[in-house]
């Protein structure tokens, strides 16, 4: 079935197979992923988020919003790919301190805006991730160890419903539906603005070390005595890194959520290690929060896994800090612990999480070998890792060939299946990581 219809229903840019740019267009930020979708949308405006989903659903087709394809699965062959980055709307209200964003908005942009007012909104690592993606799944922030998930400083959301009816969506006025969306993906409806808490942030603190790869042991136990003792205002991460025609580096990256002086007493225990290539420590704008961790930006191929993990002994630390990287391009372990642990009145279905460290492993994937040769690394060290792996993974962080159930506890998929089935039970939407699949 060819869906030129939707050229007559759609006001933005809709491409179809055989059309110049489909290819391109159809294409996620994660470039190993591959998806024959049936067509695209690039929604002008919320208008036309609601005119494809009443289109999808009376054509009996599936939506899936994809603002960048950071998170593309796999899954969505078939589907009409909605395209939201015209949803671009940014307005900050430094009085009552929260922000309103449209689909399309990147962390970066919604930074920028903050920052000047001394506020900031719980972002992760990369700047050209969407909030609404980003969020939808839980989002694990810099300072999600003071202030818990992204998504449970959700106010509000506008949406769109599988009905294709606009809604505004709150605590008070559909409490099922809120509560889904603040963690349990895309899968409940299309949301076309966020409207959330933002955090007091007068100055920051951090930046990344890195030393010369032989320090590797000796970085990591440095880094679980910071973690141990680290304030809720204070992150670190372990970074292995292992980049082609450059020697092996080790590093540590901080955000800390207070000044220049508390934060260098802080980190103080670092500047003991020899062999320091790289400091960038310094004052941290809240816009160039993203430039701490020097995530990829453009897109690129890639393959990632994440455990959560229960502990470090003696075994997983030789692990994480021993084992050889190649062929991947490193490895990062994430200190968690303090509001993301914590029981929460009121949250989404992302916490608590319990396990005080995340490990993500990423490499290329340029072709189906080395996405393989990459993904068997990845399993042979997280099967080294054994007991200490939780099995749970945060939803944002599953990748392919993973599954939602990966990511809730029974109790919260059975409830957030059970959400899906009431809200959309002819399956018009469809999340990267459906709760049904
Ligand atoms: C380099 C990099 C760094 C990252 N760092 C972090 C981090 O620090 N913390 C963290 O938690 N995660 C992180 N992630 C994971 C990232 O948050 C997830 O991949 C997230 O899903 C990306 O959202 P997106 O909208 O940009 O991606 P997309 O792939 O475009 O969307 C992801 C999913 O979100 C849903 N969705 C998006 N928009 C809508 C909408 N308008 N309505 C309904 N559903 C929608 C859809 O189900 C979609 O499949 C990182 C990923 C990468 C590649």
């Amino acid at each position: 079935m060819t869906h030129t219809e939707l050229r007559a229903v759609a006001a933005g840019r809709v491409l179809l197979p055989g059309d110049d740019g489909f290819e391109q267009a159809s294409r996620p930020w994660n470039l190993s992923v591959e998806q024959r979708v049936a067509a695209v949308v690039e929604a002008a405006d919320a208008a036309d988020v609601a005119a494809t989903v009443a289109y999808a659903r009376r054509a009996g087709i599936a939506v899936a919003a994809q603002p960048s394809g950071h998170g593309a699965s796999g899954d969505a062959d078939g589907v009409i790919l909605l395209r939201t980055g015209a949803l671009d709307e940014v307005s900050v209200d430094p009085e009552a301190r929260t922000a309103r964003v449209g689909a399309g908005a990147k962390w970066g942009e919604v930074l920028a805006a903050a920052g000047p007012y001394g506020l900031t909104g719980l972002a992760g690592s990369s700047p050209v991730v969407s909030v609404t993606g980003y969020t939808l799944g839980g989002g694990l922030s810099w300072f999600g160890r003071r202030h818990g998930f992204a998504a449970d400083s959700v106010r509000a959301f506008d949406v769109v419903t599988a009905d294709g009816e606009p809604a505004r969506v709150t605590a008070d006025s559909d409490p099922d539906l809120f509560w889904a969306l603040r963690g349990g993906g895309g899968d409940f409806a299309l949301v076309t603005a966020v409207e959330f808490d933002l955090y007091p942030a007068p100055a920051l603190y951090g930046g990344r070390m890195l030393w010369q790869g032989h320090r590797a042991r000796e970085v990591f136990d440095a880094f679980l005595e910071l973690t141990a003792g680290a304030p809720d205002e204070l992150t670190a991460w372990f970074d292995r890194v292992r980049f082609p025609q450059a020697p092996p580096m080790v590093g540590i990256d901080t955000a800390f959520l207070g000044d220049e002086a508390e934060g260098r007493a802080l980190l103080a225990r670092l500047d003991r290690i020899g062999d320091l290539v790289v400091d960038t420590r310094g004052p941290v704008a809240v816009a160039d929060l993203g430039g701490i961790a020097d995530d990829p930006t453009d897109p690129s191929p890639g393959r990632g896994r994440t455990e959560l993990l229960t502990a470090v002994d003696e075994v997983t630390a030789k692990v994480l800090a021993e084992e050889p990287v190649e062929p991947m391009f490193g490895l990062q372990v994430r200190h968690l612990g303090g509001a993301l642990a914590a029981e929460r009145p009121g949250a989404g279905p992302s916490g608590p999480v319990a396990e005080p460290y995340l490990v993500y492993m990423f490499g290329p994937a340029a072709d189906p070998a080395q996405a393989a040769a990459v993904g068997a690394r990845q399993a042979a060290l997280a099967e080294e890792l054994g007991e200490a792996v939780s099995g749970r993974k945060p939803y944002t962080m599953l990748g392919r060939g993973e599954r939602a159930e990966q990511a809730f506890p029974a109790a919260t998929l059975a409830r957030l299946r059970g959400i899906k089935r009431a809200r959309d039970p002819h399956g018009v939407l469809r999340a990267n990581y459906p709760v049904l699949g």
